[in-house]
């Protein structure tokens, strides 16, 4: 019998240091706010849920009055920190270092140079993107492919940046296809970038790959909403054809295998270590007990 977790898998630093963060003042408080949901992974914030945390939205935010409020990894736009002055909100400030950073670098550039523009290759309307449009009073144009770059005017400098849990091909794609546009205009010296992709997440896709072959059926663990780990999954499936998508332990019941079948189970930066861990328990103990053959 062969089951094992991916030991790379499972919260990256920034959620992890949210969640725990939460953890630790449900400990002496009943009740704690989050604005928006603190992990892209449904079973995590129903379990954070029960402990007494709070999800609540921007509309409701705006409403709340001397509370105290959890940001989470993803960071907000100035905006929110203004409504938390306002509103006599304490804010518990969990944004991750790296996307506190990255806020910091398009700030400062967009304040330096007004008449350039700042270009940010994201997901129109994801928490991490509104931060850190908020950060140019929302002047960012947000990139999603090589189609999107018609809306660049040529004629004023680009600096572009990327969401950190953006796809790194992709992002290559459209600096080459930037590079060349400015190339041919002559102006080449106007045009600027930064890798600020995650290394977090982009050294993932090729360890996952690595990991999904060496096993005859790979489980991937993931919420639903989680980008990275639709991602992520389909980077398995093109590794390991038998791989399958679980968002809850029950699913693995769906599943068929036999006691040879050998199981790699992994998942994304917001699958919670626990969940896969139960999720390799439901495996085993499937194995133990009456084999099915697999046909899947
Ligand atoms: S993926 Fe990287 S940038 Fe995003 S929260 Fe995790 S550690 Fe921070």
């Amino acid at each position: 019998m062969k089951v094992e977790i991916d030991t790379h898998s499972g919260f990256c630093f920034g959620v992890m240091d949210a969640v725990q963060t939460a953890e630790k003042w449900l400990q002496t408080h009943p009740s704690l706010y989050c604005l928006g949901d603190i992990v892209h992974n449904e079973v995590e914030v129903e379990r954070l849920s029960k402990l007494g945390l709070k999800i609540i939205r921007h509309e409701q935010f705006k409403e709340l009055h001397d509370t105290h409020v959890l940001i989470r990894a993803h960071g907000e736009p100035p905006e929110t920190y203004e409504i938390a002055k306002k509103n006599r909100i304490q804010l518990i400030d969990a944004t991750c270092p790296v996307v506190l950073n990255l806020q910091k670098k398009i700030k400062e550039q967009y304040l330096a140079e007004k008449e350039s523009q700042i270009l940010i290759f994201g997901k129109p309307g994801h928490a991490e993107v509104v931060g850190l449009q908020g950060q140019t009073d929302n002047e960012a144009i947000v990139i999603t492919s090589v189609e999107d770059l018609q809306q660049i005017d040529t004629s004023r400098p680009a600096y572009l940046y990327a969401q950190t849990t953006q796809n790194l091909e992709k992002y290559t794609q459209i600096i080459e296809k930037l590079t060349e546009i400015y190339k041919k205009e002559g102006r080449e010296t106007d045009f600027h970038y930064q890798d600020t992709i995650c290394r977090r997440v982009s050294n993932r896709a090729e360890q996952i790959k690595t990991f999904a072959k060496a096993y005859d059926m790979i489980l991937f663990v993931s919420g639903e909403k989680s980008s990275n780990g639709l991602y992520l999954y389909q980077t398995c499936l093109t590794a390991n054809p038998r791989s399958h998508f679980i968002f809850k332990i029950d699913q693995v019941d769906e599943i068929l295998f036999d006691s040879n079948t050998s199981i790699g189970i992994c998942g994304a930066t917001s699958t919670p270590m626990w969940l896969m861990e139960e999720v390799k328990k439901r495996v085993e103990e499937r194995m133990t007990g009456t084999p099915k053959n697999e046909t899947a």
